[in-house]
């Protein structure tokens, strides 16, 4: 078995790289990069004969997580026990459903996986992990809930209190066992700023803390896995293998990157078609081909988990794939407008709702085949149910969003929030005093 090791991208070429476990506890590098696997191995022959996700990871990531295929087998059985089906529309465009997780957005794939590598790898270590996260929606709730129960591991989220929508903060502020929520009195900066500090803060190094959103490679690696699911399952109803357009909506670029690895390992995709709200950058960026780029302000939108200025896996991108970015990839911008409109036309059209973001990706399929001609058959990911994003549906199509149980049921969990002021030393003393009592 060939060793996979993790390299920084900002790591001088020849520097060793470190095992998956250790880049899995740290998240981000020591000099500031994010971790890559290094080699990108060939798909072993038999992938196209797996029968669900899991079985994919138990074909392609043992090297990867050195881990024996038993383990990674039972691991992604438990973490992926929810379906991810293709969802045929009409014109030859197919919409894979990554939401029938328990938080209904598709991060629920990566932080379940990494939940459980991190239980393990905490454990094989003889120490607690505290996995401390800055959220202001749909990643904070999937990794809470990711996390809950498992002794190995605890949770610290922080949320910008009344500046998330009220359903956003019944998921966040649910108690769960092992994650503790606190609402900083201040903005989603300020919460992120606190956690850059406690990372920094020399005081709390025995804490072993961690991070837990896309710049941490353990929930890329189980992404890439989808790519190559939803592919099968079209191969599988088309009845026969063919090369596939992919339409990603994208803000921080950790999807996207997790099919870019896919492709790296020898999954022969057509374009990615990477789908913006008006936080465009990268868009701008394949148009430009600029040497000099430049982040921006995040904008708010109503495909809000999309909303990012400054995506922290571009620098994976360039890393990866750099020169050949805009010849693997395309790129739009899509407005509120625009989105909705969208949401309303393939309510209308496709009997198929959509979510906001969702709904980017689609628009974003319509503008790329007028501009370029192309037909091929497109892998649209579904990245939310649109239960979640009742305002937006209801201005789309006039109905009420559809119910689902998993918010229904939250609606009578009780929370446990903490107060929290945006002030390190506040941080500092709630998180040693988290550890007094359970230690
Ligand atoms: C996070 C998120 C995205 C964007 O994914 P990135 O990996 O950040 O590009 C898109 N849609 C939904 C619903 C999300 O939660």
């Amino acid at each position: 078995m060939s060793e996979v090791r993790y390299h920084s991208t900002r790591a001088a070429e020849g520097t060793p790289g470190v095992p998956f476990e250790e880049a899995l506890l740290r998240g981000l590098a020591p000099d500031g990069g994010l971790y890559l696997p290094r080699p990108l191995l060939p798909l072993p022959q038999d992938w196209r004969e797996a029968t669900s996700p899991a079985d994919l990871a138990a074909r392609i990531l043992p090297p990867y997580l050195g881990a024996a295929r038993a383990d990674v087998e039972q691991a992604f059985r438990a973490a992926l026990d929810f379906p991810m089906p293709i969802e045929p529309l009409s014109r030859e465009r197919y919409v894979l459903e990554l939401f029938h997780g328990p938080t209904l957005a598709f991060k629920d794939v990566g932080a379940r996986s990494m939940a459980r590598l991190m239980a393990v790898a905490a454990d094989r270590r003889g120490r607690r992990a505290t996995v401390l996260v800055a959220t202001s929606g749909d990643t904070g709730s999937a990794v809470a809930d990711a996390f809950k129960g498992f002794d190995a591991v605890r949770v610290v989220l922080l949320y910008p209190e009344g500046r998330i929508s009220e359903m956003q903060e019944r998921q966040l502020a649910a108690a769960r066992p092992g994650v503790q929520a606190f609402r900083v009195r201040g903005s989603f900066d300020d919460c992120q700023r606190l956690v850059k500090g406690a990372f920094a803060d020399p005081a709390l190094a025995p804490l072993g803390l961690s991070s837990a959103n896309s710049i941490n490679v353990g929930r890329l690696l189980p992404q890439a896995l989808y790519y190559l699911w939803g592919a099968l399952q079209i191969e599988r109803l088309r009845g026969r293998h063919e090369e596939l357009d992919v339409c990603v909506p994208s803000g921080n670029l950790g999807n996207v990157t997790a099919g870019v690895l896919a492709a790296g390992m020898g999954w022969a995709a057509g374009r990615f078609l990477v789908a913006h709200n008006v936080n465009d950058f990268f868009p701008d960026f394949l148009r430009s081909r600029a040497e000099a780029y430049a982040f921006r302000p995040t904008r708010a939108t109503l495909s809000n988990a999309m909303d990012v200025g400054a995506p922290s896996n571009f620098e994976r991108l360039l890393a990866l794939a750099g020169e050949e970015l805009p010849r693997m990839m395309w790129g739009a911008s899509v407005d509120d407008a625009a989105t909705l409109e969208r949401m309303r036309t393939s309510d209308r059209e496709d009997g198929y709702l959509p979510c906001p973001h969702t709904a980017v990706g689609l628009e974003a399929v319509e503008r790329y085949r007028r501009e370029s001609g192309e037909v091929k058959p497109v892998m649209v990911l579904a990245t939310a149910h649109p239960s979640k994003f009742p305002d937006a549906v209801r201005r789309a199509t006039g109905r009420e969003a559809p119910r689902s149980e998993a918010l229904d049921r939250l609606a009578s969990v009780p929370r446990n929030a903490l107060p929290l002021a945006p002030e390190p030393g506040a941080l500092r003393d709630a998180l040693l005093a988290l550890d007094d009592v359970s230690p």
